[in-house]
């Protein structure tokens, strides 16, 4: 099946098929589906049109890592690839593939390649780890192996080796995660190595955002297109669904595999939002041998959109994503998340560094704060901030000056490695 071609109804009755496929599947091999199916009052014999999935309750990742054996729709000896999730949020999960699951997130990678303009006469350097049990840098390898380009898996290796292959390798495209792609362009730079003229013309970026809500590119999207000149494409991927969403040459979202995937985004009341609006992305898989999911709640928040893509795809496409679920803010009324905030600090030239700083005031509301440092010291920067946020989020956070002294404290508390911008001090 060709995504770029199928018309609305031709996706719906593709994923219809490949839905009653996947219930059935779940159904007749799962002891966790068939109860949580039976409990919903369904028999296998039921015919559910996908408009209805909300007749099945969702699930989430504490469900899943507390049943992970009766997930499980075939015997130990179908298993050929066990993952885990990341711990970063919630328990970690152990999730198994069979070999029908690793053709499928191979063809799943190729469709995603494929989107963004790759093909064989690419030669792609992948700066993602193979290994450490990661669904990832695997995956890549799988779908560019199968769209027919050459791979270079330099994976997080040291900028001196990355720059080393892409001067002997020569390759056409590069993946991985943003900062670590400005990372290697600083590095070049430093060595007087001009990254925009090897002939790397497409970069794609996973694992943090690159676009602002409005598609435009972030300041983590423009140092990655500045320091490769290179075009930019985000992808969204999560081990649990072995499937990713890249966006196409439009750059106006990740689009959906439909032979492969449902999604909804939906609020906390399990119910759909609008089109457009933001909520937590729930997915069920089709196609899954060892581990389907159905209505799984991912944790991550976006907006679908459901319009026809410029580049003439009618498939939905998933936004930027704008936090985990539990990183969520109620402050003055709105819904709120750290990312809107840190895409307003970050195009602030005059702050330097900055946290952003949440309690809980009641069960209702959320009390924010922004600490930040100047290196200009500038005058009525507070003022302009607070115009900035209005203008962007409707709502202003409290704003304070600090010392850089201060916000490193805070960016990196004893023991920490990774640098945050977010400290969450609600209960
Ligand atoms: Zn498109």
């Amino acid at each position: 099946m060709n995504d770029a071609s199928l018309s609305t109804s031709e996706i719906t009755e593709a994923q219809q098929a490949a839905w009653m496929d996947a219930f059935r599947h779940a159904f007749d091999r799962s002891p966790f589906y068939r109860e949580h199916f039976s409990r919903a009052g369904l028999s296998p014999r039921d015919e559910i049109p996908l408009r209805d999935i909300a007749r099945i309750p969702t699930v989430d990742k504490t469900v899943v890592s507390e049943n992970t054996e009766k997930f499980l729709c075939v015997p130990r000896e179908k298993i050929v690839d066990i993952l885990t999730t990341s711990g970063s949020t919630g328990q970690p999960v152990v999730w198994q593939l069979s070999e029908a699951d690793l053709e499928r997130l191979a063809r799943n990678e190729q469709l995603s390649f494929s989107c963004a303009g790759f093909t064989a006469a690419d030669t792609v350097l992948l700066g993602v780890a193979m290994d450490r049990c990661f669904i990832a840098g695997m995956a890549y390898y799988l779908g560019l192996r199968k769209l027919g380009c050459g791979i270079i898996r330099v994976g997080p290796a040291t900028p001196a080796m990355h720059l080393d292959m892409i001067r002997r390798a020569r390759p056409t495209a590069v993946v991985g995660v943003p900062s670590f792609l400005a990372h290697l362009a600083d590095k070049a730079a430093e060595a007087k190595f001009n990254l925009a003229d090897c002939g790397i013309r497409k970069a794609v970026c996973i694992g943090e955002p690159v676009r602002s809500d409005d598609f435009s590119l972030n300041r983590a999207g423009l140092a990655v297109e500045k320091g490769w000149g290179a075009k930019v494409f985000s992808t969204y991927g999560v081990t649990e669904l072995a499937a990713s969403l890249c966006e196409c040459e439009s750059g106006l979202g990740g689009h959906l595999h439909p032979e492969l995937l449902f999604l909804e985004s939906l609020d906390e009341q399990d119910r759909a939002v609008p089109d457009g609006q933001v909520g937590e992305l729930t997915a069920t898989t089709f196609g899954v041998e060892a581990m389907p999911l159905i209505r799984y709640r991912t944790g991550d928040c976006a907006a679908i959109h459901r319009l026809p893509c410029r580049c003439g795809r009618r498939t939905p496409r998933i936004g930027p994503i704008v936090g985990r679920k539990d990183q969520k803010l109620k402050f003055k009324g709105a819904t709120l998340f750290p990312s809107m905030l840190k895409t307003v600090l970050d195009a602030a030239p005059e702050v330097a560094s900055y946290v952003i700083i949440a309690r809980r005031e009641n069960n209702l509301a959320d009390a924010v704060e922004v600490k930040f440092s100047s290196a200009g010291g500038r005058a009525g920067i507070i003022a302009a901030l607070k115009e900035q946020f209005q203008g962007a989020v409707k709502v202003v956070p409290q704003i304070k000056a600090a010392s850089q002294a201060e916000i490193e404290c805070l960016q990196l508390p004893d023991g920490a490695r990774k640098r945050r911008y977010f400290v969450d001090l609600r209960d």
